[in-house]
């Protein structure tokens, strides 16, 4: 399994391409913006891309997901809490004057613990409410995409839509950092870091 990332659109949200060398198959996770990028990535590795996961539901996560679906062919992903403000797609955009297509159904939705198989390898969600109310993130044996709940040295902003302090903290306090130390964490946004480094000098979280 290869990890592939790429910083998308003006936000730098982290896009990830998972990919298997065995048979190409891959997965995107939150194609953010710049689809072109995206897709160049795909393209140069001859990636045969299956699913589309979204750590959430906002604009600089979900952006490209109508291009890249519509080349890709993949199944979307989404928690069903956030399904209001990836439906709103457009009128997140108008907050940054950017003009964007109604973003494409979504295929399948994540419920808290739901193992997804994929290429041999098992894709754990775990629900974490606070940066949004469908926030989750994704734990594939020792690495964790965190989207924008967990970052290097710091959490995700809860004073947009249906954000919440008090759950963001109760929910890394509970299932991110009871995970183990060495897991290394992959954030939406930012420098990679691992859930020991960030138990003991994240300055936002008191574990
Ligand atoms: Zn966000
Ligand atoms: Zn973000």
């Amino acid at each position: 399994m290869i990890v592939n990332s790429i910083v998308v659109g003006q936000f730098q949200t982290n896009c990830y391409v998972i990919g298997f060398k065995e048979n190409s198959n891959g997965i995107i996770i939150d194609p953010g913006d710049e689809s072109e990028k995206i897709l160049k990535l795909i393209g140069e590795n001859n990636f045969n891309i299956r699913y589309i996961l979204h750590t959430h539901g906002h604009i600089d996560h979900i952006g490209a997901t109508a291009k890249t679906k519509e080349i890709t062919g993949a199944k979307t992903f989404l928690h069903k809490d956030d399904l209001s403000l990836y439906e709103n797609l457009r009128v997140q955009g108008e907050a940054f004057g950017m003009i964007l297509d109604k973003p494409p159904l979504i295929d399948e939705f994540f419920e808290d613990r739901d193992k997804i198989n994929f290429n041999g390898i098992i894709i754990e969600i775990i629900h974490t409410p606070g940066h949004s109310p469908g926030s989750v993130c994704f734990k594939i044996g020792n690495i964790l995409f965190s989207g924008d709940t967990l970052f290097n040295m710091g959490i995700g902003r809860t004073d947009l839509w249906g954000g919440s302090y008090t759950k963001i903290i109760k929910s890394i306090n509970e299932k991110l950092f009871t995970i183990n130390d060495n897991t290394i964490v992959y954030p939406g946004h930012g420098q990679k870091t691992t859930i020991g480094y960030e138990k003991i000098n994240n300055p936002f979280i008191n574990f």
